[in-house]
């Protein structure tokens, strides 16, 4: 394993510029948001807990021109590929299932392609649990494991640095002088922390009383005609902020915009939870009342993509608890459902 210094890191982040956009955590308050970065600043925080936005919004955008006119060529904006530092475990868990819906098909969306192909993602052990974190119920530990080039794991002075991948190794091999070997007692300074979050999101998982998820399988479809899905959405103002917010939900809505210049396709993320979703032609509606667009959104994570792609939609993360205006709690419907079942 290496280990890259403080000092050493903020010369990397200067190097990357060269060839990536590069985004890195940046706190404000109490949270934490992607920004692209310039120089370092004292409000960069690469360890920490995940950010309130998704990292999908690199790879899918919130709203983007999938075709312009008539033409037959994609209209890709020019920019150069990203590089995304600090990003959490839960983030890459999310990037699994949207690489299932957009790239792991025989059709490929080129956008996504696009914009996944050429990235560098350094991500980072979380140094502290959210409230709302319950990465663990969905068996993931709360420091990254994989799909990822590098992974920091800050330590006093710098960073140990874990290889992914063959970019990542290149990285490493190109800017040498920045790494150094580990050294005697970074690993177990790295794993007293790993343990000490670790045990934070355990407690987390004890208060909420979060089923772990061995105990979903099948769960979504005993209780499918359940009063529960009633009494769950009576609160819910249909903001869709549940869908948007959330690393694996990656629905959108393709329309098209007209102007002087040029008529163009756009695409835009969508939510389960609004009610024109699922309306189709001639107005009928397969999810009419707001109760069974929140059934169908449980039924999608828990249910569909289990058989489909044998994962879990959710990945923990809580930002769906943060983002809820209406205080609609994923872990306490977990925990009715298991219980209930
Ligand atoms: S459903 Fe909620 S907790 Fe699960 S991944 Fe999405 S935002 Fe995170
Ligand atoms: S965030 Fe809450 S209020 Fe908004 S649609 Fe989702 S469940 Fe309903």
């Amino acid at each position: 394993m290496k280990y890259i210094s403080f000092d050493n890191f903020k010369r990397l982040l200067d190097v990357l510029k060269d060839e990536y956009s590069v985004y890195v955590p940046v706190k404000s308050g109490e949270k934490r948001f992607f920004k692209r970065y310039q120089d370092f600043t004292e409000d960069i925080v690469i360890a920490e807990a995940r950010t309130v936005e998704p990292a999908k919004a690199f790879f899918s955008r919130a709203r983007e021109v999938v075709a312009e006119g008539f033409k037959d060529d994609v209209p890709y904006a020019p920019q150069k590929p990203f590089a995304i530092v600090g990003v959490k475990a839960c983030d890459l868990k999310g990037f699994k299932v949207q690489d299932f819906v957009f790239k792991d098909h025989d059709y490929q969306d080129p956008f996504y392609m696009k914009a996944r192909e050429e990235n560098l993602i350094i991500s980072a052990d979380c140094s502290c649990a959210i409230d709302t974190c319950f990465c663990l119920a969905l068996g993931l530990e709360p420091h990254p494991t994989e799909d990822f080039d590098l992974n920091l794991s800050q330590i006093k002075g710098g960073f140990l640095v874990d290889v992914g991948s063959q970019r990542g190794e290149a990285l490493i091999e190109k800017q040498g002088s920045l790494f150094e070997d580990e050294r005697e007692g970074q690993s177990i300074q790295r794993e007293e922390q790993r343990q000490r979050v670790a045990k934070a999101v355990e407690d987390n998982i004890k208060m909420s009383a979060v089923p772990r998820q061995d105990r979903y399988k099948g769960v979504v479809e005993k209780k499918f005609e359940s009063k529960i899905w009633e009494d769950e959405a009576k609160t819910c103002v249909e903001c869709g902020a549940c869908n948007t917010i959330c690393p694996t939900c990656h629905c959108f809505l393709l329309y098209d915009q007209k102007d002087e210049q040029r008529m163009a396709r756009l695409r835009i993320w969508d939510s389960c939870m609004i009610k024109d979703f699922a309306r189709v032609a001639g107005g009928a509606n397969p999810r009419g009342n707001l109760w069974m667009r929140l059934r169908n959104r449980f039924e999608k994570k828990f249910d569909y993509f289990p058989k489909v792609a044998d994962i879990y939609a959710c990945t923990g993360c809580g930002r769906c608890i943060s983002a809820c205006p209406a205080k609609i709690d994923i872990r306490k419907v977990l925990k009715k459902l298991v219980n209930d079942a």
